[in-house]
């Protein structure tokens, strides 16, 4: 009677979701300060002054019905533009207003590209350590996701294996930088040479292939790391954005495709991905939001939050004879289990109290995640569970 697969989807228990369940269910009955949440990825930093300014004023004195109006579905022009513009000015010249199309978060925008992009047996390859919910978004639209492996130790991509993956069938390719869960940002040797095989397949395969840039952490990169505008590199790109992480307002949904104007089939994917967005429902992203957006576009997150917390975290667990991921960006620490299955060694460290998310989900499952979107205290008190939790494995001795 229903799609057994979406019915599927409904039941798949979300791992981090469940485990942030527990620590609420715990902080009450052992009190917040003894219980250690790591898993999930929503920043605890409050949202620049510019946000709640910019709301306060435009509900103190705009006009009151068009500020809660609908817009345009892809976005109100205006707002647009100044997403386009922003981008110019930031990365080089890619992108023009309509290939802005305003969704609810990357994830809107992720949805509205994979829909648009794929027709049903096409292949998407995504790359571990990955953001669970490409799986889903791939397999909805009856496209088949192809798992490709990264270089354990860096969590740079596999080049050699890249190239045995990608067929004629082949048509998204999905990075996601820096990258939840590992932190790590791709460098630019990576995107070079993941970008120059991509243009030599398309040649040999007469079609294009699309690169789909999953960019929610693009500001949150530590020590002034460098991470690449895949624009620049690859013509056949689509940006998804969000503002969730870099503006910490997650709740409020605002993100953003951007199509390069140079895309292979340009006025073709704009509203192949228009279409998509409207056959799932999307009519446009908040109004009152996007008005804030539009005077905020510049601002940014204090990244020195998260970089506190990172150099406290990685320190004192690598003191303590864990092995993690060196993060560059995001807000997430990628630690190896000291056995080889996550899912048992986050389930002994509920016994400390400590929420960490096994790597299952994110197809690496001896590495689990850390989330470090907490407040420093949260870290600095964990620590004694921690090196419980080590002395349980006989590590640090
Ligand atoms: N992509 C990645 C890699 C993420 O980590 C997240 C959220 O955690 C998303 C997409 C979805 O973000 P949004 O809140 O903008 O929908």
């Amino acid at each position: 009677m229903f799609s057994q697969e979406i019915i599927d989807f409904g039941r798949k228990p979300n791992v981090i979701r469940d485990l942030s369940a527990y620590a609420g269910k715990r902080k009450q009955e052992i009190g917040a300060e003894n219980v250690f949440d790591f898993s999930i990825g929503s920043p605890n930093v409050p949202a620049p002054k510019e946000v709640h300014e910019a709301m306060m004023d435009l509900i103190r004195n705009a006009d009151p019905v068009a500020i809660h109006a609908y817009t345009g579905a892809a976005g109100d022009p205006s707002v647009r533009k100044i997403i386009a513009e922003h981008i110019n000015q930031s990365f080089g010249d890619h992108v023009e207003p309509r290939g802005i199309y305003i969704t609810a978060g990357a994830s809107g925008a992720i949805a509205a590209a994979l829909k648009g992009l794929t027709i049903p047996g096409d292949e998407v390859i995504i790359f571990t350590p990955h953001y669970m919910e490409y799986l889903i978004y791939t397999q909805a639209y009856g496209a088949k996701p192809v798992i490709v492996q990264s270089m354990e130790d860096t969590f740079q991509i596999d080049v050699d294996r890249f190239a045995d993956a990608i067929t004629e069938k082949t048509k998204v390719v999905i990075l996601n930088s820096p990258n939840n869960p590992s932190g790590v940002i791709y460098t630019e040797r990576t995107i070079k040479a993941v970008t120059d095989l991509m243009k030599q397949k398309q040649a040999e395969y007469g079609h294009p292939i699309f690169l789909l840039s999953d960019e929610p952490y693009r500001e949150l990169a530590y020590d002034n790391a460098f991470v690449p505008y895949l624009m620049n590199y690859y013509d056949n790109t689509l940006v998804c954005y969000s503002y969730s992480k870099t503006l910490s307002i997650p709740g409020e949904r605002m993100g953003y495709l951007a199509i390069c104007k140079r895309c292979a089939a340009y006025r073709d994917v704009v509203d192949t991905c228009a279409g998509a967005a409207r056959a799932l429902g999307h009519i446009c992203a908040s109004n009152l939001y996007q008005r804030v957006i539009a005077r905020c576009v510049d601002v940014v997150a204090d990244v020195s939050y998260y970089k506190r917390n990172r150099d406290l975290l990685v320190s004192s667990l690598e003191n303590m004879g864990f092995t993690c991921v060196h993060p560059d960006g995001a807000f997430y620490l990628f630690m190896k289990s000291p056995v080889p299955d996550s899912m048992e060694f986050c389930q002994k460290a509920k016994e400390f109290e400590l929420m960490l998310v096994p790597g299952h989900d994110f197809g690496v499952p001896n590495y689990l995640r850390v989330s470090y979107c907490v407040a420093y205290e949260t870290i600095r008190n964990s620590l004694p569970a921690f090196s419980k939790l080590a002395a349980a494995y006989g590590l640090g001795k």
